[in-house]
Formats: C-alpha cells, sequence, structure tokens
C-alpha cells in the first residue's frame, strides 16, 4: 500500500494544509491500492507563493545553470526508471512492458529535447532598432490527466525549468504516484527550492484554485474538453496564458495499396495500445470502400489478437483506468450497437475469462462518420472503421470532425500521403509510422490551442519583449 501524505512546497515535503485523503483503486484488481492527501486552496496559495519567490533569482540563471540542472535530473530520472514503471502500471493498468518501454521512454525524450532545445536557442535577437528578448514567463500552474502520466508531467514540466520557469503541478488523482516519484526525482536532483512545487488533490479545487490564482503567469492543461473550457473561463479574468490540449478524433487514411490488409491490422492493434486512452489516437481509420470487406477482416484478426489481462503479467492491452472510464467505454460500445453501426469484433462486457478488474474487449464497428461513435472521443479501446470513394471523400470525412489533434496517412506514394496530409486540418499528421520529439504537438478545431514538444513546446513557457532604441 502506498501512501502518499505530503506535497513538495518550497524544496520541501510539507503536511497539507487542507485536511482529508483518497484511496486510489488499482483499475486491475480494483482493490485499494494506496491513498494520497486532498489539497486546499490554501495550499496552492503557499505553492504559488513559493514558485513566485524563486522566480526572482531562477529566472536570471544562466543557460549554463539551467543545462546543468536538467542534467542533474536525467541522471536522478534514469536511476528512477523501474520505480516509475512500477507505479504507472499499478495507477492506470499500462501494460508493464509498455509502462516500462514508451511510458517511461516519453519522458527520457522530452528530457533530452528541452536540454537539446535550450542549447541552442536563441534567446535575443536585433531587428532593425528593435532588441528583441525572450524572456521565461513567471509562475506556471501545470496541470496533467492520467493517461500517459509521466509523459504529460514531463512534456510541461522540462521545458517550462528549461525556459526559466517555476511551476506548481497539480497531477491526477488518478495517477498521482508516478508523479510523486518525478517529484522526488527533482528534489534528488537538486532543483532550487520553489522553483517546482506539488500539490494533489481534486481538479475542481486544485485546478481551478491555480486557474484564478492572480499570480499564476500561465496555465498548461491536458485533458478533457470540458475542463479545457472551464479553466478558460476560470483564467480570463487574471488574463493569464492557458494552453490547452484536448481530446481527438483523429483519421487515419489508408491509401488503396498494397498492403492494405497489413496497414490495417497495425492501425486496429495500434488503436489498442494503452487501451485506446490516447488523445491523438488514430480512432477512424477510413479505408477504400471496394476493399472494406477485406478491411474489416483484417481488423477483426487484429482486434481479436490482442491478449487482455493482467498488466503485471504479459498481456498486450491491461484494463481501462477506473470504473467510470469503463462504464462511458461500455456506454459508447452499446450506443453504436444501437445507432446500428456494425461490430466488427469485441462488443459490450468483459473479455472471456476475466471477472475483475476495469477490462474492455478491443472493439472495431464498421459505420458512417455520422455516429456518435464516429464523432465523440471514446478514450477507450474502440476504432470505427469508415469508407470512401476517391481520396477527396477521405479528406472531407477526415476533416468532418470538431477535433483536429492529429492524423495519420500510410501509403505506398510518400509524396501523395504528404499531399494528403496538407489537406487534413490537424495539428500533427504522421505519415507511414512517423515519430519525432521535435515536432510540435497540438490541436485544431476543438482539440486545443497552443503547442507542446520540442523548440515550440519551449516557446510556450517564453514572453517576448522588445526593446527598442
Ligand atoms: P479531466 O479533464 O477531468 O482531468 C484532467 C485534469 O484536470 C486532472 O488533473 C483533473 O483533476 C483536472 N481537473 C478536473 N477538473 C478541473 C477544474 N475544474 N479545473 C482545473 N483542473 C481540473 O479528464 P478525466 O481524467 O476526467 O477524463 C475525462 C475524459 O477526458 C476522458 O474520457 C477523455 O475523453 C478526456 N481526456 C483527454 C485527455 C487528453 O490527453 N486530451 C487526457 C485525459 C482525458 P482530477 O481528475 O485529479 O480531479
Amino acid at each position: 500500500m502506498r501512501e502518499y501524505l505530503k506535497f513538495y512546497i518550497d524544496g520541501q515535503w510539507v503536511d497539507p494544509i487542507g485536511s482529508g485523503t483518497v484511496d486510489l483503486v488499482n483499475p486491475a484488481t480494483e482493490e485499494i491500492s494506496g491513498k494520497i492527501a486532498l489539497g486546499s486552496e490554501a495550499d496552492v496559495d503557499k505553492a504559488v507563493k513559493a514558485a513566485r519567490a524563486a522566480f526572482a533569482s531562477y529566472s536570471q540563471t544562466s543557460r549554463e545553470e539551467r543545462l546543468a540542472l536538467l542534467k542533474a535530473i536525467k541522471s536522478e530520472y534514469e536511476k528512477r526508471l523501474p520505480e516509475l514503471a512500477e507505479a504507472i502500471t499499478e495507477e492506470m493498468g499500462a501494460p508493464a512492458s509498455l509502462a516500462s518501454g514508451f511510458h517511461t521512454f516519453l519522458g527520457t525524450g522530452h528530457l533530452d529535447t528541452a536540454i537539446a532545445v535550450l542549447e541552442k536557442f536563441v534567446f535575443e535577437e536585433r531587428q532593425g532598432d528593435t532588441l528583441i528578448v525572450k524572456e521565461p514567463i513567471g509562475v506556471c500552474g501545470l496541470i496533467t490527466p492520467w493517461n500517459w502520466p509521466i509523459n504529460q508531467v514531463t512534456v510541461k514540466v522540462f521545458p517550462a525549468l528549461a525556459a526559466g520557469c517555476t511551476v506548481v503541478l497539480k497531477p491526477p488523482q488518478l495517477a498521482a504516484y508516478s508523479a510523486q516519484i518525478l517529484a522526488e526525482i527533482l528534489d534528488a536532483a537538486g532543483v532550487p527550492k520553489g522553483v517546482f512545487n506539488m500539490v494533489q488533490g481534486k481538479g475542481s479545487v486544485i485546478g481551478s484554485a491555480l486557474s484564478t490564482h492572480p499570480d499564476v503567469d500561465m496555465i498548461s492543461f491536458t485533458g478533457s474538453e470540458s475542463v479545457g473550457v472551464q479553466i478558460s473561463k476560470d483564467a480570463a479574468d487574471t488574463v493569464k496564458r492557458v494552453c490547452l490540449e484536448l481530446g481527438g478524433k483523429s483519421p487515419y487514411i489508408l491509401l488503396d495499396d498494397d498492403g492494405l490488409t497489413e496497414r490495417v491490422a497495425a492501425a486496429t492493434s495500434g488503436m489498442m495500445v494503452n487501451s485506446g486512452q490516447t488523445c491523438s489516437a488514430g480512432s477512424r481509420l477510413i479505408v477504400p470502400q471496394a476493399r472494406m470487406a477485406e478491411a474489416k477482416a483484417a481488423a477483426a484478426q487484429a482486434a481479436e489478437a490482442v491478449t487482455v489481462g493482467n498488466p503485471a503479467g504479459n498481456a498486450a492491452m491491461g484494463p481501462v483506468v477506473s470504473e467510470d472510464q469503463f462504464d462511458t467505454v461500455q456506454a459508447y460500445i452499446k450506443q453504436g450497437i444501437d445507432e446500428g453501426a456494425e461490430l466488427v469484433a469485441g462488443g459490450p462486457g468483459l473479455p472471456e475469462g476475466l471477472d475483475k478488474g476495469y477490462y474492455v474487449k478491443p472493439t472495431v464497428f464498421a459505420t458512417t462518420n455520422d455516429k456518435v461513435v464516429a464523432r465523440e472521443e471514446i478514450f477507450g479501446p474502440v476504432l470505427v472503421m469508415i469508407g470512401y470513394n476517391d481520396l477527396e471523400d477521405a479528406v472531407a470525412i477526415a476533416n468532418d470532425t470538431d477535433f483536429g489533434l492529429a492524423g495519420y496517412v500510410d501509403g505506398n506514394d510518400q509524396d501523395k500521403c504528404h499531399e494528403i496530409a496538407r489537406k487534413i486540418r490537424a495539428g500533427a499528421i504522421y505519415v507511414n509510422g512517423g515519430f519525432d520529439f521535435n515536432a510540435p504537438f497540438g490541436g485544431y478545431k476543438r482539440s486545443g490551442n497552443g503547442r507542446e514538444w520540442g523548440e515550440h513546446g519551449f516557446a510556450e513557457y517564453l514572453e517576448t519583449k522588445a526593446i527598442v532604441g
């Protein structure tokens, strides 16, 4: 049983001012795995004061000093990788291989990227009679979700620290353990007091106190659209910068090429990674209508091949994060059936052989783009296949969505894929499996604003000053 009952404020582990704790449940066993303290507005105020006080000196540190700090963090982060992976599996149910693989690797990648960007970033530039200076924006409130917990925290904390900002992190209750270990890593690395602070607790209390706080200069949030809207409203009175990374219903276009079967299979198993709880998941697979029968057969085979079970063992897919998330995903599956979408694989209820844990069957529907299952973010292992007549139709289907976080195009002709990528209205289009830590990540339309990852993510934490004359 884990017990994390202190907050990290001003370089120390301190008792909460607010009272109360919450038990956390292991989604694989439905048993209580530990508890965390629930903070109050007073805890947030204390953390913001510490961050404000530290900003005066930390914002003046040199590039070399911050590089040395990030390298010290890297050495501590690497020592704690196995513990981080174990915490991720326990808190949100990611299979051990995924937690010790991609989950923690993303943290390393964001750290390496923050170091590389800081090494070469141009903070000052003369344009005519004006000196343009980039400065850290100030105290940043960072509010993160549970789905890729270490990725979400590190993609904000590392560039913020690299830029010279001080931060107050509010991690999700559902993934509090890995955040606690990250705070221990930063403490061990010698982050100066007040530069990094962490308060655990309810979003409606801690997140809201950060969003409304007059001494917080910027909020960076990743999570649901409804909370993103609420944060924007809460932050409006104090005119702070708000960066939002929200949901998606990303299109995955497959060209009518040789290898379609293999590509359908890869896209289907890709959808099931992390139990489908990925904001940029390619959840709408757009395939040539004339080859729909072949595509459905390949998707069914791939979905049925995904082993579901104990994430601490060898299963490829663990549970979804919580009972609420399980109920939401089940309701969508039922709705898909009720609205007439063809069930290609999976369906409602627990996978065969499992009677405990929030496990969902890897599910595939074939339907049209007007159905609720094709329009709303399900955030579970549910893929929707949609047929297209020609490439113009494929692009129209891809863009017929409220979201615009990501898109995928796979085919034999890279130029043709790029031509289609240019026509999709979304923040990042991945062509034939592309992946890059320097690629900016963020949404068009209702998927948010601002960009994370790489130099663009670093720049989010900077203000621009003109010194004229
Ligand atoms: P939320 O948006 O509710 O939570 C994300 C973070 O915001 C958590 O730390 C949460 O705290 C916090 N929060 C909640 N309410 C407020 C508030 N009023 N002000 C400030 N912060 C707040 O996401 P959920 O975890 O509830 O997931 C719900 C749905 O959101 C998912 O089904 C999925 O569709 C989508 N989602 C999208 C993600 C993405 O990456 N784009 C990631 C996660 C979810 P706490 O939960 O601790 O109370």
